[in-house]
């Protein structure tokens, strides 16, 4: 996510690392490679221009002449006015007063709604909420099937008009207004607490696409209008933003594909232009690759600065309070730590969600990219097929595991007997940790953390 941005930027600020005084030179010199960086990833000319534009202002002014660290001065207009672009303050969704919370997703084909509609029915039912999905999108062939798919994966229903028959035996389209009409009514009925209606994108912009979004909208009168955008699509995003603000109007942003290779333009200028909030960002294919956009957190990985608050909360979610509760025990009263503890633990970590993204949103990760990037997340998957293949009696005490019982576990979860070998080592590294945690009673000293 914005790796090549973070990259350029940081390295523009080490340059300014450690200088007395900044001169107005060296002032406009780091402005002109922030706006190559900016431009180089796509961000809207306008949007940099003004970008840079308050930053020189600030930069030459009192703030930073004045200051005892010009350089880290700088840093932080910088890491303000990313923030002010990308929206100030977080956004949560609206909730409607009366009745069902209806929220709308518009976009273009392939910018992710479908995928979206799921991830964010996910979200909802996870803070207590019953959604229902609703297959507005009858352009497409499979676009039902694939909001009943995703329905399906989130655990949640999915509204869809029957098919019916055309004399040439086609199957007809519907008419996604009436569908949507309908499918009110069903979230009436049901006590739906939310409605997500997915509607249906084109490739490119078009007036009759226009018409019916809001014909859609006039109908179904959504509390939350969501214009889901691609952040890969570069210098378009400004165009087709504008298209669909005319067009139908939306309350709000979703960012999708910020996992991608992507140079993050639309990101960075989509808010600026349009003047609506990015409320969501969609950073992969699975129902959990999906967070909600807080704009200081997103300049703070830009910056390379971490996003711990949204570790913590990822790690909330995936962790079980119970299990936590108890290892805490288990390690102040100085039980031993066994091989289905390990397992255990490993699992949730998995349960985090992927561990090149987590590693990412560490601060000052940017210069370690190479190695994140070569992390093997298979590596999680392989220990947990070695310690499945003991027995309860070789997970509590792994000092019985002979030739034998190691070479019958290589062959069970189909590794070799120098994995097995390995793994037993780390684990019992982990269990010293451990016990050495019980005795002190806090976490050891890591290397490299100065004290
Ligand atoms: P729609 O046409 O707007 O409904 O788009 P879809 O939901 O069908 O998504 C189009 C493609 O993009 C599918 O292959 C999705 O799996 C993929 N996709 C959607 N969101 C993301 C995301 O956040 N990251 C990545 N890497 N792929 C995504």
């Amino acid at each position: 996510m914005f790796a090549n941005l973070s990259d350029r930027l940081t390295s523009t600020f080490k340059g300014l690392r450690g200088k007395g005084r900044l001169t107005e030179a060296d002032i406009d010199g780091t402005i002109r490679e922030i706006r190559r960086a900016l431009l180089d990833a796509d961000v809207a000319v306008p949007v940099v221009r003004t970008f840079t534009g308050n930053i020189r202002e600030r930069a030459l002014g009192a703030e930073v002449s004045g200051a005892l660290n010009p350089g880290e001065q700088v840093v932080k207009i910088v890491n303000e006015e990313l923030i002010s672009i990308l929206g100030g303050e977080s956004r949560p969704l609206r909730h409607a007063k009366t009745g069902p919370t209806v929220i709308m997703l518009a976009g273009l084909q392939g910018a992710g709604k479908t995928t979206l509609a799921g991830k964010l029915a996910h979200h909802l039912k996870g803070q207590g909420q019953t959604p229902l999905l609703v297959a507005a999108d009858l352009q497409r062939p499979n676009a039902v099937n694939q909001l009943q798919v995703v329905g399906e994966r989130a655990g949640v229903p999915v509204f869809a008009p029957e098919p019916g028959v055309t004399r040439e035996g086609e199957r007809q389209r519907g008419n996604p207004v009436k569908v949507a009409k309908k499918a009110m009514k069903e979230a009436e009925q049901r006590q739906h607490s939310v409605v997500i209606v997915d509607t249906a994108g084109r490739l490119g912009v078009d007036a009759e696409l226009m018409k019916q979004a809001a014909d859609i909208r006039k109908a179904v009168e959504p509390d939350e209008v969501l214009f889901v955008i691609d952040s890969m699509i570069g210098q378009d995003a400004v165009a087709t933003a504008t298209a669909f603000q005319e067009g139908v109007d939306f309350t709000g942003v979703v960012l999708t594909k910020l996992d991608g290779d992507t140079r993050g333009g639309a990101a960075l200028s989509v808010r600026e232009v349009t003047g609506r909030p990015i409320l969501f960002a969609s950073t992969g294919e699975k129902l959990d690759d999906f967070e909600v956009f807080h704009p200081d957190r997103m300049a703070g990985r830009i910056l390379d600065m971490g996003d711990i608050l949204t570790l913590i909360e990822q790690a909330e979610k995936a962790f079980d309070q119970e299990e936590a509760a108890r290892m805490a025990d288990k390690v102040t009263k100085g039980e031993d730590f066994t091989l289905t503890d390990f397992l255990s633990q490993m699992q949730q970590l998995k349960n985090m969600g992927s561990m090149k993204k987590m590693l990412g949103m560490l601060p000052g990760m940017g210069q370690m990219r190479e190695q994140i990037e070569n992390f093997d997340e298979r590596e999680l998957v392989r220990t947990e097929a070695i310690i499945q293949s003991m027995t309860p009696a070789e997970r509590d005490n792994p000092k019985i595991l002979n030739g034998s019982r190691r070479s019958r576990i290589a062959s069970g979860s189909g590794m070799q007997v120098s994995d097995v070998n390995s793994l037993v080592k780390r684990f019992e590294d982990a269990q010293k940790m451990m016990r050495a945690m019980a005795k002190g009673g806090g976490m050891p000293q890591m290397p490299g953390q100065g004290g």
